[in-house]
């Protein structure tokens, strides 16, 4: 399985994308650069998990429904907890901010359909790829994953501050292969990322204790004007094995 890296950056500028992650063709992990996609690529996603409903994470969710409606006859799978579905539907596509796509029915089929996930169950979305959605300790409704392919497994955080049950079950996974995990502020920001349930590098080895397993680090999520403070911070607690997550990164696992 690829996991491919759309964006991965925790604020808007030039040059940055909002988080969204492709597995494979048809399933996206949130949706802040769905648009980014070709058109082809955006009718040929079947399924987005939302880790929350948090604008970053859900901002081109609305466009990729847009592009998908007069295109496509199957309908967009949109998965979330409970909290972040109801988020989503509104304050987001409320037939007033946006069309809400679930009321948009062409050939009995809707454009959009809301599926609430099961924490910590596995969800099959085929050719061998599962996740179990993991409450974390960040709000709209946070979720972090791990992510299992025929072979590997993934730790994804999402957003999150201090938490406790992602690291324990992801220790667990014997094939443990990486973390992909949130550092949004630099260390002298402590004080701030704790208030909006964030890390920063400091947290992050923190959490790392919690996991316990020596495995490889990419880091995403950085507040894009403090990105120099946070590399400097990561370097410092974790010399060569935590890494940037890079958009256009294609990760086999
Ligand atoms: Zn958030
Ligand atoms: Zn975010």
């Amino acid at each position: 399985m690829t996991m491919e890296v759309l964006g991965c950056d925790g604020g808007k500028q030039e040059g940055k994308f909002l988080v969204t992650m492709r597995l494979g063709d048809r399933v996206l992990l949130d949706a802040g650069s769905a648009a980014s996609l070709s058109n082809e690529e955006q009718k040929a996603v079947e399924k987005v998990l939302i880790s929350h409903a948090h604008l970053d994470h859900v901002h081109e969710l609305g466009f990729l429904a847009d592009t998908r409606l007069s295109q496509t006859d199957a309908s967009l799978e949109v998965y979330g907890s409970r909290a972040a579905i109801s988020i989503i539907r509104e304050h987001y596509m409320n037939d007033l901010l946006w069309p809400d796509f679930s009321r948009i029915v062409m050939d009995g089929t809707p454009a959009m359909i809301y599926r609430e996930f099961v924490d910590y169950d596995w969800l099959e979305l085929g050719d061998g790829l599962a996740i179990m959605p993991v409450p974390v300790n960040h709000g709209a409704g946070g979720r972090g994953f791990l992510i299992r392919s025929k072979t590997a497994c993934i730790a994804y955080s999402g957003d999150t501050g201090p938490t406790e049950d992602i690291w324990r079950l992801a220790a667990e996974q014997e094939n443990l292969a990486l973390v992909v995990v949130e550092v949004s502020f630099p260390d002298g920001m402590e004080s701030t990322a704790l208030a909006s349930d964030h890390l920063t590098p400091s947290l992050l080895a923190t959490e790392m204790k919690k996991l316990d397993r020596d495995v490889p680090i990419y880091a995403f999520h950085l507040k894009p004007w403090f990105r120099h403070e946070i590399v400097r911070d990561l370097s410092r607690h974790f010399i060569d094995r935590a890494v940037l997550l890079l958009r256009g990164e294609r990760i086999e696992f």
